[in-house]
């Protein structure tokens, strides 16, 4: 059995590009493989990709506070070549509407100020002179189009908010996976494109390699799942599900484009807000857009899918609800008659954070269950995950003596075995996309 590589990386979206680029910079020899042609074509292309540091876990807020930086300084971390097109970080900060659903914050300020993250309260008369397009009625809880009381207010307002400035977006999440393949290619990394893999090899009790689609074989000690919504498929495909306590599942999501209000230069003023009194978190777009998300209440129906290449793309009322629901904040918001906007899958874990993880199989390991919020952590999760995968080659028990992982950037350590498999599900995650 001739060895193709060290690594096999199974994926090319942007924790899959990362984990190779660092792999590759520690000297390793991967090979990634994806059955689409091009690096990032999986569900990052259809990313809001933004870059936001407010999460419900400390270990959540201290990772993207880390994973901020390395979006700051792109081109640097590359190294990237002059002549480079790169995906270009836009700090716009992001606006959190205080709300009793998400306890006004203070957890969230709490994580923030002991990691140094900066982040300003707001009143009510801020966010108006912030965003003067917006109306501060309270229509939570999130109803349905069925509902009698869709659409009216609940005789409340919003209060306050919380402003993280250093937050931001990402304007082309496919080219930001181009640019880490090509940065993992000039330390060695290689790529297959147009290859499904249909099954994990394994020999005397640990990962050989993998068997593609067509018969090939290519073989490696070492296979990373980084499939994204496929990630459950491949994790059974290689016989690990049973002592997992977190599984993951893909889950489809439509995210709305708006043209901002006339009068109103969403694109150049604006800022992410994230306003869980109407469910909804949205960023500014090029061309003037606002690009409208959902964060998931429990009155819509959750379409989880089974085989994430065979799912509806089409929009579906999902997609009216969000624009509507988006116009009880801005009355003045046109919506077109045409449906614009994005139809992918979240790979959503049980408490929705995600598995930086080993497996039941040696050689064999998994970064899944992103959950709608990891790709502001890729780079980071693909140090993590390559640091990972040395200290578990090196013979260390990573299940019963987790890795401590040092955050560059901010000096902080943190345990990995937050990301377990094995782990409780933890009872402080929002359970939706707020992580
Ligand atoms: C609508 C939407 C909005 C989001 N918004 C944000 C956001 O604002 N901020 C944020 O931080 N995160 C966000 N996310 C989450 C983030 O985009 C993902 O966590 C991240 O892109 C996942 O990257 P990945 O590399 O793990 O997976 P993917 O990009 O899905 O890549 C997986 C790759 O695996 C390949 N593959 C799968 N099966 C096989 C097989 N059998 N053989 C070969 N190849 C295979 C696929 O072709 C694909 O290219 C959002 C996600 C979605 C869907």
């Amino acid at each position: 059995m001739t060895k193709t590589a060290d690594a096999i990386i199974i994926g090319t979206g942007v924790i899959g590009t990362a984990v190779a680029f660092e792999l590759a910079k520690l000297g390793w020899k991967t090979l990634s493989v994806d059955r689409n042609a091009k690096a990032g074509h999986g569900s990052t292309a259809g990313s809001c990709a933004i870059i936001r540091m407010h999460y419900s876990t400390f270990d959540g807020t201290a990772f993207a506070w880390e994973g901020y930086h390395y979006w700051r300084d792109w081109a640097e971390y590359l190294q990237a070549p002059a002549d480079e097109a790169l995906a270009k970080f836009i700090e716009c900060g992001c606006l959190v509407m205080k709300t009793e659903g998400n306890g006004q914050l203070e957890k969230h300020m709490v994580n923030s100020r002991d990691l140094g993250c900066p982040y300003e309260e707001w009143d009510a008369d801020q966010i108006a002179a912030k965003l003067p397009i917006y109306a501060l009625d309270s229509f939570a809880p999130a109803k349905r189009r069925d509902d009698p009381g869709f659409g009216q207010p609940n005789g409340g307002r919003i209060g306050g908010a919380v402003f993280w400035p250093k937050a931001g977006y990402v304007t082309d999440p496919a080219l930001s996976s181009q640019n880490l393949g090509n940065a993992a290619a000039r330390h060695g990394a290689a790529f297959r494109m147009k290859a499904e893999v249909a099954e994990i090899l394994q020999s005397g009790g640990r990962a050989t390699g993998v068997k593609l689609a067509d018969g090939e074989e290519l073989h490696a000690p070492v296979v990373i799942n980084v499939a994204g919504p496929a990630s459950a498929r491949i994790n059974a495909m290689a016989g690990v599900l049973e002592d997992m306590t977190i599984s993951t599942r893909a889950l489809r999501q439509e995210v709305v484009h708006v043209p901002a209000p006339e009068g109103f230069d969403f694109e150049a003023n604006g800022t992410i807000v994230s306003d869980s009194d109407i469910a909804l978190y949205c960023r500014p777009e090029h061309g003037n857009h606002i690009l409208v998300g959902s964060e998931d209440p429990p009155c819509d129906a959750h379409e989880w899918v089974d085989d994430d290449t065979d799912y509806n793309r089409e929009f579906s009322d999902q997609w009216t609800v969000q624009a509507l629901r988006y116009g009880q904040r801005v009355p003045s918001l046109g919506i077109p008659s045409q449906a614009r906007g994005v139809v992918d899958l979240y790979d959503a874990s049980t408490d929705w954070i995600p598995i930086y993880d080993k497996s039941a199989l040696p050689g064999f390991y998994m970064a899944c269950g992103t959950s709608g919020n990891q790709y502001k952590n890729a780079p980071i999760a693909g140090k993590m995950m390559a640091a990972l995968v040395a200290y578990c080659e090196a013979g260390n028990d990573h299940d019963s003596t987790p890795l401590s992982f040092d955050l560059p950037y901010i000096g902080k350590t943190v345990d990995v075995g937050f990301y377990s498999r094995k782990r409780p599900v933890n009872a402080e995650s929002s359970f939706s996309v707020l992580g």
